[in-house]
């Protein structure tokens, strides 16, 4: 009977041993911290956005990493898999706005618990609080060295994460682990994180949320990418899911270095022509009054007085004076309010990490290395990752099943 063990007890992992009990292996999971998923159980606001109920084909081009890679791991196990297994355990789903997938309970912690239980049902030998320190591959055995011993197995797994949010135990430890056993690691850089601006004005609105915005990339006097929805000011710079998005392509664009021209439109459901009628009924309505009072409608308050101070206007300008000029200006800077990207917050707060081992060298059927038999890799320590939305974890979850299931076969030779 193959004796398959997984490194790492998130959502990769989890599924890993799960798929690999399933299929009549002896295994054990090594996890290092006191319990399995910790990741898993802050996810999605601590309501776990599990995946999401768009096709297949629509995963992959939400995966700005590699998301190709994963073609065959999602024909072996999609979302509706995802979703019919929690199911028949037990954990109801539903779907919110954009196709995303949350447990019934709205409870990461809930994702969590069930899985530990379905594993220790399943006849997996969890070792938690033990973390991995080396793996080897001698006469076609691997040898795990932990702080409690070495053990010797058919298969193994690496399902350790990326580098983002360490406090969960994602420390880059399999990155290591695969470059020792002869991967590539490709440059790990932040993903899905918050920008750092050059510009004050976020930092002292730092906690304003603003809806319904549209935030685009600017390069060479082109946009090469656009986001709506909503955007955060925060203490150094800008977040919120629109940023976050805007972070991966980032991450992913070859070309693009910092600083990086952003833009804000604030009111991108009207044209430019309709804004400025917009504003003029305003100035006409309020006549006498300044134009911070004047224009109030229209922004919230702090906010005016950016866009203002970006039109080069003073707050002070009585509504019958603004010119046409001045009007054009407003419609400019409340449709392109200029931000500069100087860099990310560090990788440490990424939601996912992008690079990671090199999918060339991993067969995407198996999630087999190509260079030592046996090993499998699964979850975000691959050169994977993708846009919010459930994308990441359905990813994980695929990757585990597909590694786990194959682990499990004995060899044949
Ligand atoms: C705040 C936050 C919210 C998120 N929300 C969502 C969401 O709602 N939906 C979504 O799709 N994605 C979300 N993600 C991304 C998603 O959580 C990850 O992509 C996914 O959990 C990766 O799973 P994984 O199993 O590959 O890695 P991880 O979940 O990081 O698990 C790796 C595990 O390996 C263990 N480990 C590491 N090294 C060793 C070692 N040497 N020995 C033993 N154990 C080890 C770690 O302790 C850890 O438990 C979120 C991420 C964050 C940070």
């Amino acid at each position: 009977m193959q004796r398959v063990f997984v490194i790492g007890g998130g959502a990769a992992g989890c599924m890993a041993a799960w798929a690999a009990s399933r299929r009549g292996a002896v295994v054990e999971l090594f996890e290092k911290n006191d319990i399995v998923g910790k990741k898993m159980g802050i996810t999605g606001k601590g309501r776990c956005n599990l995946t999401n109920s768009c096709p297949m084909d629509a995963f992959i081009a939400k995966t700005p990493g590699n998301g190709r890679f994963l073609h065959s791991a999602y024909e072996q196990f999609t979302n509706r898999d995802l979703c019919s297994l929690l199911r028949q355990w037990g954990m109801a789903t539903k779907e919110e706005r954009g196709g995303r997938i949350f447990p019934q309970s709205d409870s990461a912690v809930a994702v969590r618990k069930l899985w530990y239980h379905k594993l220790l049902q399943a006849g997996v030998t969890i070792h938690l609080q033990e973390e991995v320190q080396h793996i080897a591959y001698r006469d076609s055995f691997f040898v795990i060295t932990t702080a409690n011993g070495v053990y010797e197995g058919d298969a193994c797994v690496i399902a350790t994460g990326g580098v983002s949010y360490p406090t969960t135990g994602s420390t880059g430890d399999g990155h290591r682990f695969a470059a020792a056993l002869g991967h590539t690691v490709t440059p790990l850089k932040p993903s899905l994180i918050a920008l750092v601006t050059q510009e004050e004005w976020p930092k002292q609105l730092a906690g304003l949320t603003l809806k319904n915005v549209e935030a685009s990339i600017w390069k060479n006097g082109k946009p090469t990418a656009r986001q709506f929805g909503e955007m955060v000011c925060t203490h150094t710079g800008i977040s919120g899911p629109i940023i976050l998005q805007l972070s991966s392509v980032m991450a992913h664009h070859k070309k693009m270095a910092f600083p990086i021209d952003i833009r804000l439109n604030l009111k991108p459901a009207l044209r430019p022509e309709q804004l400025e009628q917009r504003i003029w009924r305003e100035l006409q309505a309020h006549i006498r009054q300044d134009a911070k009072n004047a224009l109030k409608t229209v922004l919230p308050q702090r906010l005016l007085a950016v866009v203002l101070a970006a039109a080069h206007i003073s707050q002070e300008t009585v509504a019958h004076q603004i010119t046409k000029e001045q009007r054009r200006r407003l419609v400019t800077a409340l449709q392109a309010l200029p931000l500069t990207a100087v860099c990310t917050r560090p990788i440490e707060e990424a939601i996912v990490t992008a690079g990671g081992v090199e999918v060339k060298e991993i067969n995407p059927k198996t999630m087999e290395s190509k260079y030592v038999p046996g090993l499998y890799f699964a979850g975000e320590v691959l050169d994977v990752d993708a846009f919010t939305g459930g994308y990441n974890l359905q990813a994980a979850f695929s990757t585990g099943y597909v590694a786990g299931s194959a682990a499990a076969q004995e060899d044949e030779a």
